[in-house]
């Protein structure tokens, strides 16, 4: 069996680690670094980067730069207003409340985009280990829901890549802990990314991680600060030079850049300072924008940001029926926690217990995900994994309400079921309408599909006896069936929500993403042609300036002409065969030279008499 590998699919970035003798190692990416940014790049011929090479675009080409895409995942357009008014890219209806992407006229669905970052990820990870990567653990915030869940897998299988494992991110991070540490502690993970915020409490040992309590808000992330600093941003540049900058995309796109290095530089100094010059211009010149932010400042301006992420490990608390001073340790997860202040207010609700820095927060949930990958392939002690569900699941019942058959909090994997009946005489079918949260009536809920039992024998109203049976897996993936206990008859279905896929959608994706792969490699190819054409022209350059004095008119002549004819295929983008064609020329012409030259240089040397020693 090849490597499992462990991903953290993140908002940012996302890692990839696997386990070699029992210990964690990162995997580094083409670009060499431990980190890839969940980005990805359209050129305007249509050309895709992943990767550092898409966030460097980001700035120039904000319209056609995917950042951020897992605040789409598995959501329906309705729910992501917000999100989308904040990004550069067109966020598009793709009928059915399906959420999409649109570069260049062409619509991507998110599962798409993830699964050109799980790609690359996959690709490298291929790169470095020698050897193909099939299989992962995938790593997802607590508060995904099962829409969102699905959503990840299906990404997952468009990348070529079997995703054995869905795990909740903070409790991937209890996982490196428990190998790390082996000895039992009750822990709080406080996991504050790009995109959310998740906050966990387990009970661990060598051997258990077993959540007792999540809590969180998916809608809550560094994004949200970096937000928050540009409308400041624009507001300050607002009253000072009366313009309104916000509505633009690409100023609001530089905005952001400079907002989130300001917020970084302020996680070490205590001031920083953000120039953005030429930012934009009226009748009287350009405009520039120079301010100073101090690190009270940001801590003012964000405050009530940090404070939610504070109110949610509070209601993760009363839910463990745990008192702060109960917690053994905090593990700061996610690049947002190495903000002070985010410390600081941490610090002050777990009074008295100590921030677990020892982790690197970009790097500790891939760990997670890989000693997960461990366990699955045999490598790593199994540790048994009880992790619980955050939200209640039920079905609609009569007078438009909701019956919850799994409570919020309930370990996972689970099984439970309930008995349904008709409501009227005679009825032959019965409609499961399964839905997800806490509130009574079934509207207030979120519908995650519906299925019909139908052949139910007819009977006075009341009497059949129909059984309905919700699954939830180790994925937190959410199964339904229903079965008439009398006639036997039965179905079901794993849900498969308005913005889930079909199994067509997915192969039409993976087919998609291969040709788009293989068109990626010829463009690689010919890049690398074009590269080697040119470096062997301006060898070819030097040569001729070098050897000028050895030689012939003609050959001179033959050679600027060789160069010339060079370029020219170049600026006139030839094809690979002629550049193939060339490239051959070129050595064969310039070896041919420099044999010419060196044979000359010997016979010069030939025809130096030297006196024999002694004479
Ligand atoms: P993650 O999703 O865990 O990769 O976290 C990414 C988020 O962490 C982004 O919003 C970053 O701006 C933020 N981040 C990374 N490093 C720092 C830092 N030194 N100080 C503040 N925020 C940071």
């Amino acid at each position: 069996m090849g490597k499992i590998i462990g991903i953290d699919l993140g908002t940012t970035n996302s890692v990839a680690c696997y386990i070699e003798h029992g210990e964690p190692r990162v995997i580094i990416n083409e670009e060499g670094a431990r980190l890839t940014p969940s980005i990805v790049g359209f050129s305007k011929d249509g050309d895709r980067f992943v990767g550092d090479i898409a966030k460097r675009q980001l700035l120039m080409y904000p319209e056609n730069t995917i950042h951020s895409i897992k605040r789409f995942m598995g959501r329906r357009v309705g729910e992501v207003r917000s999100e989308a008014s904040k990004v550069a890219y067109a966020v598009v209806d793709l009928g059915e409340e399906k959420v999409g992407v649109e570069v260049g006229g062409k619509a991507y669905t998110p599962q798409q985009i993830s699964a050109f970052i799980l790609q690359k990820v996959k690709k490298s990870a291929e790169d470095f280990l020698g050897e193909p990567v099939e299989q992962a653990v995938v790593t997802v915030p607590a508060y995904f829901d099962d829409r969102q869940r699905q959503a990840t897998k299906d990404a997952g299988r468009i990348a070529g890549l079997d995703v054995l494992r869905i795990i909740n991110e903070p409790t991937a991070a209890a996982l490196a802990y428990t190998i790390r540490r082996k000895k039992a502690a009750t822990i709080a993970v406080y996991d504050f990314g790009g995109g959310t915020f998740d906050i966990s409490i387990l009970d661990v040992d060598a051997d258990v991680a077993e959540v007792r309590a999540t809590a969180g808000n998916n809608h809550l992330g560094g994004n949200d600060i970096d937000n928050r600093l540009v409308d400041w941003l624009a507001s300050e540049f607002k009253k000072a030079n009366g313009i309104d900058i916000s509505q633009d995309r690409m100023v609001r796109q530089r905005l952001l850049e400079a907002a989130e290095k300001a917020k970084m530089d302020l996680s070490t100094a205590m001031e920083t300072e953000i120039h953005l010059p030429f930012l934009t211009a009226d009748e009287s010149g350009p405009k520039h924008l120079q301010t100073v932010l101090s690190r009270a400042a940001f801590e003012f301006l964000v405050e009530d940001l940090l404070r939610l992420t504070i109110d949610e490990c509070s209601k993760a608390l009363s839910e463990s029926r745990l008192a702060p001073s109960q917690i053994n340790e905090v593990i700061m997860v996610g690049g947002s926690s190495r903000i002070p202040k985010v410390q600081e207010m941490v610090k002050q609700l777990f009074i008295g217990c100590p921030l677990n820095k020892s982790f690197n927060p970009d790097e500790v949930v891939a760990v997670g995900a890989a000693v997960q990958a461990g366990m699955l392939g045999g490598s790593v002690q199994d540790v048994t994994l009880l992790d619980v569900t955050n939200f209640s699941l039920g079905i609609e019942v009569e007078g438009r309400r909701y019956a919850r058959l799994i409570p919020k909090g309930s370990t996972v994997p689970v099984v439970r079921s309930q008995m349904v009946s008709t409501v009227v005489d005679n009825q032959k079918t019965v409609k499961i309408h399964v839905l997800q949260g806490e509130e009574q009536l079934a509207k207030d809920n979120i519908s995650l599909g519906d299925f019909e039992l139908t052949e139910i024998q007819a009977a006075p109203r009341g009497v059949p006896r129909v059984e309905v049976t919700f699954t939830i897996d180790t994925d937190g993936i959410v199964n339904v069936a229903a079965k008439d206990k009398l006639t036997g008859a039965s179905q079901g279905l794993t849900i498969h929500s308005p913005s889930g896929m079909s199994q067509k959608a997915i192969d039409d994706a993976r087919a998609e993403l291969e040709a788009m792969e293989e068109a990626d490699d010829f463009t690689r190819e010919m890049q690398d042609l074009r590269n080697r054409v040119e470096k062997q022209l301006f060898g070819l350059e030097s040569f001729l300036r070098d050897s000028k004095l050895s030689l012939k008119k003609r050959e001179i002549f033959d050679t600027e002409q060789a160069l010339k004819r060079g370029r020219m295929a170049l600026v006139k983008k030839a094809d690979s065969d002629a550049l193939q064609e060339l490239s051959q020329y070129l050595v064969n012409y310039q070896d041919h030279l420099q044999q010419r030259v060196d044979a000359d240089a010997v016979d010069d040397v030939g025809s130096i008499s030297l006196m024999s020693p002694g004479e």
